[in-house]
């Protein structure tokens, strides 16, 4: 039997001579590629029989093959051999480490999925609730949940919310917030204290002309991609909030009047709607289990 004109640029696997090698050779027949020369290589993913580093690409090409072996992949007892022991043995050891790693990474362990929250976000959440709120929470280690100062004052029974301002200028986004502003105050007047030109910050010179009159304030509507709560400045925070779903803080955009066409509004007809708790219409998987989750005291992971 001939060898493998390949044999010149790449070496088989198990070093073997002579007639050992021609007896594997003819054991695994023909390559499955070229079909021209006896193969010597077994895919170890596919069982694809190649001859040479060439067919093993094209191969891997046409079938899209990775080529590693699929340590996952069903094998009758039949098959099963001591390697394959080995192997499965190997793989729980694998999993056990990779375990192990992300128990130790302080970013990776916490999705405090699950688990009770701590005490004073059960009451911030339970205190937004009772205000029409549905409020959720990131995982710990994102920079909104860490930053965000929203409040609940217990004995008082005062809410403050950190309210994050966007203006869109010439030269980007502009983003102004308000660490804690108590939900019983004018929204208008809190957005009013930023449009006041004796701040004179050269950026927000179109909003300063456009004056507090000039503006919208716009609120993203968390469970409809690209859709706006239009807010009522006259209204008291609180009012703007209720029956609106919040994560961690609100983020309320600042919009020129005349610009106002370039968001898509929800009509506010179908704002109850759309917003009320429990309705599951109309929303996707990731939001079901939001609102599923939310029943419990535990917090849930947003997938954005
Ligand atoms: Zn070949
Ligand atoms: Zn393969």
């Amino acid at each position: 039997m001939e060898v493998s004109k390949c044999s010149e640029s790449i070496q088989p696997t198990a070093t073997v001579t002579g007639d050992r090698e021609k007896e594997i050779d003819g054991r695994l027949g023909n390559c499955e590629v070229c079909d021209a020369e006896v193969s010597k290589y077994t895919c170890p993913r596919c069982e694809v029989k190649t001859c040479s580093l060439s067919c093993v690409k094209i191969h891997k090409f046409e079938l899209e093959c990775s080529g590693i072996r699929d340590r996952t992949a069903f094998k009758s007892m039949k098959k099963f051999s001591n390697l394959d022991l080995l192997s499965d043995y190997r793989f729980l050891e694998d999993i056990a480490r990779t375990t192990l790693k992300y128990r130790k990474d302080i970013n990776k362990r916490y999705t405090r999925f699950n688990t009770a929250l701590p005490v004073q976000l059960f009451k911030l959440k339970r205190a937004a609730y009772s205000r029409g709120v549905r409020l959720l929470y990131l995982p710990q280690n994102f920079s909104k949940h860490r930053e965000n100062s929203t409040y609940f004052e217990w004995k008082s029974n005062k809410f403050y919310w950190r309210i994050e301002w966007t203006f869109f200028t010439d030269s980007g986004i502009k983003k102004i917030v308000d660490e804690r502003v108590l939900d019983t105050e004018k929204l208008g007047k809190v957005i009013s204290q930023h449009l006041d030109p004796k701040i004179r910050d050269p950026e927000l010179e179109p909003y300063y002309s456009a004056g507090f009159n000039g503006v919208v304030l716009l609120l993203k509507c968390e469970k409809a991609d690209d859709k706006f709560f239009e807010l009522d400045a006259c209204s008291s925070v609180r009012a703007n909030f209720r029956n609106k779903t919040i994560i961690e803080y609100p983020s309320i955009r600042v919009v020129l009047k005349h610009r106002k066409d370039e968001y898509e509004l929800i009509d506010p007809d179908d704002e109850r709607e759309s917003q009320s708790f429990g309705n599951k219409d109309d929303v996707n998987q990731n939001e079901i289990e939001i609102i599923e989750n939310d029943c419990d005291s535990s917090s849930v992971i947003v997938i954005s």
